[in-house]
C-alpha cells in the first residue's frame, strides 16, 4: 500500500503524458516554452485569479511574493508555527522576522482571534507588513476574518495554498482568496508535476509585472537590463507540459479524494480515541493529507505501530512546530509559547489518502486502527 500512489495516476494518463513530453522534445523550447503560457492561462481560469505567474517551486513562489512586497530586515510577517518550514523560512531568508500566531485546534490553520491580538501588540523594533496564512492539509484558512484584520492594519495577505490548490471557500477557489496566493506543484501535492514547480496568483497587474521581472533576475525591458534584484525562478517547460495533462483529470481527482475522505469518516466515526478532520461549513477540502488527532501521544504511537506492522504507511505532519526548530532559535521561543500547535504536534498523524486508494484498502486501514484497545 502507498501513502500517495503517483504510479497509479501515471498509468492512467501515461499516453497523454508521453505525447506532451514528446511535443516539448520536438519544439525544444525547454525554457519558457509555449506550454508555460498555456498553463498560466489555465490556472488563472481555474482559480478565478486574474493573473498567474508560474515559478520553480512553492518555496520560490513565497519568496518571490515577499520580494515583490519589498519585505526585508526590520519587517514582521505574521504566520503559523504549525506548517512546513518553507512558509517561514522565506521570511527569515529576506532578513525579516516571522511572528508566530497559534492555530485553531479544529482546522489547524492560523486562529483569527489570536491573529487579531498579535497584530495589535506592537512588536519591538519591527514594522508589521503582512500575513502568510496557510491552508493546512487542504482546508482553506478563514480569509474573511484574516483579510478584514489585514485591511484594518494595512497589512498584505499571502495565502500559502501549497496544500489546498482546488479547495473552495464560500464558493471561491483557493489562490483567489486574498491579495496574493502561492502554490506548489511538488509531486506529492494535490496537483503535482514530476519535479519541482509552483505558481503565484494575483489580481493586480502591476504586482504581476513585478513578479515576472523577479522571476528572471529582475529583468527590465530586455534580457540585459536588470531593474531590481531577482532570482532564476522559472517553471520548466517539461513540468508545465505535465501539469497541463494532469489538470485535465484534476477535478475528477478532487471528487475521488473527497470520496475517500468520506469513507474514512464513516468508518472511523465510532472511534472515540480519535478526532477526525472536520471541514467547516461553506468550505471544501482537497485532502492533501488525512490527519487525525489521537487522545494521547501514547495512543498515536500505538496506532502507528500497529499500522506499520500491517505494512500501512503513515506520516506525522508536523512532529515539531517551527518555533521549536533550531533554524528559528534566534527568535528565542520556548516550549509552551504556542500550546495548541505543540499539542497537535504530539498527537497528530496522517493515513494514506489519494484519488486511487481503493475502498478495500481503506477498509483494511480502518479495521487495523479499530483493533487498538482502549
Ligand atoms: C510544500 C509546501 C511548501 C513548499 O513547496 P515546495 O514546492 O516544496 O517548495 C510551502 N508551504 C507549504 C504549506 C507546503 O506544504
Amino acid at each position: 500500500m502507498n501513502f500517495i500512489d503517483l504510479a497509479a495516476q501515471q498509468k492512467r494518463i501515461r499516453q497523454e503524458l508521453e505525447a506532451a513530453v514528446k511535443t516539448v522534445l520536438d519544439h525544444g523550447q525547454y525554457i519558457m516554452g509555449p506550454e508555460v503560457a498555456v498553463l498560466e492561462k489555465r490556472l488563472a481560469e481555474y482559480t478565478g485569479a486574474s493573473y498567474t505567474v508560474s515559478c520553480a517551486s512553492g518555496t520560490d513562489a513565497l519568496l518571490m511574493a515577499l520580494m515583490a512586497y519589498n519585505v526585508g530586515p526590520g519587517d514582521a510577517i505574521f504566520t503559523t508555527p504549525f506548517t512546513f518550514i518553507a512558509t517561514s523560512e522565506v521570511i527569515s531568508l529576506l532578513g525579516a522576522s516571522p511572528v508566530f500566531v497559534d492555530i485553531d485546534p479544529v482546522t489547524f490553520n492560523i486562529d483569527p482571534d489570536k491573529l487579531e491580538e498579535a497584530v495589535n501588540v506592537s512588536v519591538k523594533s519591527l514594522t508589521p507588513r503582512g500575513i502568510i496564512a496557510v491552508d493546512l492539509f487542504g482546508i482553506p484558512a478563514d480569509y474573511r476574518r484574516i483579510n478584514q484584520i489585514a485591511k484594518k492594519c494595512g497589512l498584505f495577505v499571502i495565502e500559502d495554498a501549497a496544500q489546498s490548490f482546488g479547495a473552495e471557500y464560500y464558493g471561491q477557489k483557493t489562490c483567489a482568496l486574498s491579495d496574493t496566493a502561492c502554490t506548489s506543484f511538488f509531486p506529492a501535492k494535490p496537483l503535482g508535476c514530476y519535479g519541482d514547480g509552483g505558481a503565484i496568483f494575483t489580481n493586480d497587474q502591476s504586482f504581476k509585472d513585478i513578479l515576472t521581472s523577479i522571476r528572471v533576475h529582475g529583468q527590465g525591458a530586455d534580457k540585459y537590463e536588470n531593474v531590481r534584484i531577482g532570482i532564476n525562478g522559472r517553471l520548466d517547460t517539461m513540468q508545465a507540459a505535465i501539469l497541463n495533462v494532469k489538470l485535465d483529470i484534476f477535478p475528477e481527482e478532487i471528487r475521488l479524494r473527497n470520496q475517500a475522505a468520506e469513507r474514512y469518516r464513516a468508518g472511523l466515526a465510532s472511534c472515540d480515541f480519535l478526532t477526525l478532520p472536520q471541514v467547516p461549513e461553506n468550505i471544501t477540502s482537497v485532502w492533501a493529507q488525512y490527519s487525525i488527532l489521537t487522545d494521547t501521544p501514547e495512543r498515536r504511537g500505538q496506532i502507528m505501530n500497529i499500522l506499520k506492522a500491517n505494512h500501512i504507511p503513515t506520516a506525522i505532519y508536523y512532529p515539531k512546530p517551527l518555533h521549536l526548530q533550531g533554524a528559528f532559535a534566534k527568535l528565542g521561543h520556548k516550549s509552551g509559547d504556542f500550546p495548541i500547535s505543540e499539542d497537535c504536534a504530539a498527537k497528530i498523524f496522517s493515513i494514506p489518502l489519494h484519488p486511487y486508494l481503493s475502498a478495500a484498502d481503506q477498509e483494511i486501514i480502518i479495521n487495523t486502527i479499530m483493533q487498538v484497545k482502549l
